[in-house]
């Protein structure tokens, strides 16, 4: 029997714009199985199907407007699985393995070690009765942790067509990235380079009155960055049907956790647990002592402020609090700020902040603080001792790993709280995958969101599904900013790879000039012998959305002449990239060409 499905009543809402179909011709469709989501200008809704059976026809199309009435779907019913007589809409997909213990371990174990699978088949059923398609798990894909790893794995597996549960501990999805990670750092940042923008165009003869800065208000517009950004995910879940549990999550078994009272279990899960802040056993629990966290959460700005940690979140916070006032110093134990990155690169930062910073130590540990009344007393291992107001520790973060009861699940984890995956993500349980920060370095989300994709598409069974890409690019967003990608000259010189160097510098390039900013350069490294591009460094303003350029060029395999040959507008500073490519093929008018090698 076909059935022609109309919306139902709409409340006070009338012409409705169809934003979704989310079946097609030829679907199966159960009770409550939502056919089409609407929008008004104050709601989404989703229009759920009254009976079960497969879609025959679709009469609206995306943009249609629609009311209550209007026929939308024509449902061939499949025998004896109407609508309750009630009118309640059935429980298509509940009923975790409380209900039926005994049918859902035999149905975890029957699929155990089969990654990408659908769940086991279905009992056979005589045809007057089918079978109830209700999943033998409450999810096929459970993601938990939803910061950039989490929420992307999550959207990407129901994309493919996963019923899926997002786990996150807090209410507020994003993690640390979205709520005190990049996005809050950045929204800092800004107003930090706007201070000292202001302030150095004093030198080109703009002067401004000495800013006044209401901290209060700064941080409630870093704030509602936030919001706006963690809230458009939570309506992102919605509408992709993905189910968001708040509370932690601790594995029970390999195909069960618990979150709170409740057990969810499911077929593949994704570890997305993140990491955090290390803490020094040795620093006093003071208030004074802070995080990244709290260094985002300001309520005053401190007078005498130590970092410690000359690594990259130390050094953009470093770069926040110098600009709102306070002064500076940083310690780094290793003897360059930003280690592992080229010290060539990092040059042109400490040059400025060298100037600017109260101090800053390289090649200095903190031996000892104390908690003083007037501040805190911080031993140098030079020999020196100050006092400082406030102290940030930014030393590093620590992965969650072991926070999962993740034994429970036979998911190894390392000492450190690392969980080692392969290509495809997974961990050494094939059906449980890990990603982000929690399955190791770099710990950056555009890492993580790639991973989560890769993770995502493997359960799916989408065809060469793996993390192939040739390189994680690496940002400091301090001023001015640092970048890099692909080979570095340090890994060249431990690994001994041979390449050629060009350097632009950007004294040479009329928009850096235009911008008072000349310190920059661009650094291209490249494969003598195919004469692909292998790295790049860029240090000057706006590094970190120029080397983006170079990891397209990198993962095409281009090389000097690629580069060299594409117009770039004048005037930017992705010139400078071009300038570089050019040096190479010695096509540079800019400058004179580098000799030729004899
Ligand atoms: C100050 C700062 C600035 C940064 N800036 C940048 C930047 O500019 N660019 C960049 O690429 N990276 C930056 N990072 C790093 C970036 O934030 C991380 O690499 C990224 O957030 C990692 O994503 P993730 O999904 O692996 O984990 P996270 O973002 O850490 O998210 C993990 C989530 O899992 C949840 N969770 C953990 N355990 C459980 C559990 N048992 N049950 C339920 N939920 C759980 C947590 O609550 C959290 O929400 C910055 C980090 C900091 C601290």
């Amino acid at each position: 029997m076909s059935t022609e499905i109309k919306v139902p009543e709409l409340g006070d809402f009338h012409d409705v714009p169809v934003i979704e179909i989310l079946v097609g011709v030829g679907d199966e469709v159960d009770v409550e199985t939502p056919l089409l989501t609407l929008e008004s200008d104050k709601a989404t809704m989703d229009v759920p199907s009254p009976v079960a059976g497969k879609v025959e026809q679709i009469l609206v199309a995306i943009g249609d407007h629609v009311d209550e009435g209007t026929p939308i779907v024509v449902v061939a019913e499949t025998a004896g699985a109407s609508a309750s007589p009630s009118g309640q809409s059935q429980p298509a997909a509940a009923a975790p393995s409380a209900a039926a213990p005994a049918g859902a371990a035999a149905a975890r174990a029957s699929s155990a070690g089969v990654p990408g699978s659908t769940g086991p088949a279905p009992a056979a059923a005589p045809p007057a009765a089918p079978a109830p398609t209700r999943p033998a798990y409450d999810a096929q894909v459970v993601v938990i942790g939803a910061g950039p790893g989490g929420y992307t794995a999550a959207f990407r597996a129901a994309d493919l067509g996963l019923k899926t549960i997002l786990i996150e501990r807090y209410e507020r999805l994003g993690g640390i990235c979205l709520n005190v990670g990049c996005i809050p750092s950045k929204a800092f940042l800004h107003a930090a380079k706007t201070l000292s923008d202001a302030e150095e165009m004093g030198a080109h003869g703009l002067h401004f009155e000495a800013p006044t800065v209401d901290l209060e208000a700064l941080v409630g517009w870093k704030d509602e960055v936030v919001v706006q950004l963690t809230g458009g995910l939570a309506q992102l879940a919605k509408r992709r049907k993905v189910e968001v549990v708040t509370g932690v999550a601790e594995f029970i078994d390999p195909h069960a956790l618990r979150v709170g009272d409740r057990e969810i279990t499911f077929e593949n899960a994704i570890i997305a647990a993140g990491s955090r802040p290390v803490k020094l056993p040795f620093i006093p629990d003071d208030p004074r002592v802070i995080d990244s966290t709290g260094a985002l959460s300001p309520s005053a700005i401190p007078g005498r402020f130590l970092v410690i940690g000359g690594g990259v979140i130390g050094l953009e916070m470093a770069t926040v609090y110098d600009a709102l006032g306070a002064e500076v110093t940083v310690v780094e134990m290793m003897d360059q700020l930003i280690p592992g990155c080229d010290k060539d690169l990092v040059k042109p930062l400490a040059t400025r902040i060298g100037k600017r910073y109260a101090q800053v130590l390289t090649g200095t540990e903190v031996k000892a603080v104390t908690a003083q009344d007037d501040g805190l007393s911080v031993e140098f291992s030079n020999g020196q001792t100050e006092v400082y107001d406030q102290i940030l520790v930014a030393v590093g973060r620590v992965p969650n790993g072991k926070l999962l009861a993740a034994e429970h699940a036979g998911v190894a984890v390392s000492d450190r709280g690392f969980i080692a995956v392969d290509a495809q993500q997974r961990t050494n349980v094939p059906h449980i995958y890990a990603i982000g920060d929690v399955v190791g370095q770099p710990m950056l989300a555009h890492k993580a969101t790639h991973e989560a994709k890769v993770a995502a598409e493997v359960i799916a069974g989408v065809p060469g599904a793996a993390f192939d890409a040739r390189t994680v690019p690496s940002v400091a967003y301090t001023d001015p900013e640092v970048a890099w990608m692909g080979l570095t000259e340090t890994a060249a010189a431990a690994q001994d790879v041979k390449y050629e160097k060009q350097v632009f510098p950007w004294a040479a390039s009329g928009r850096a000039l235009g911008l008072g900013r000349p310190e920059g350069f661009t650094k291209l490294l490249f494969d003598p012998e195919s004469g692909r591009l292998l790295g790049a460094g860029i240090t000057g303003v706006g590094a970190g959305d120029l080397i983006a350029e170079t990891v397209l060029a990198l993962e095409a395999g281009l090389d000097a002449e690629d580069i060299a040959l594409t117009i770039h507008p004048h005037p930017t500073l992705s010139e400078t990239v071009a300038f570089a490519a050019e040096m190479q093929d010695r096509s540079i008018t800019d400058l004179m060409p580098p000799r030729k090698k004899s």
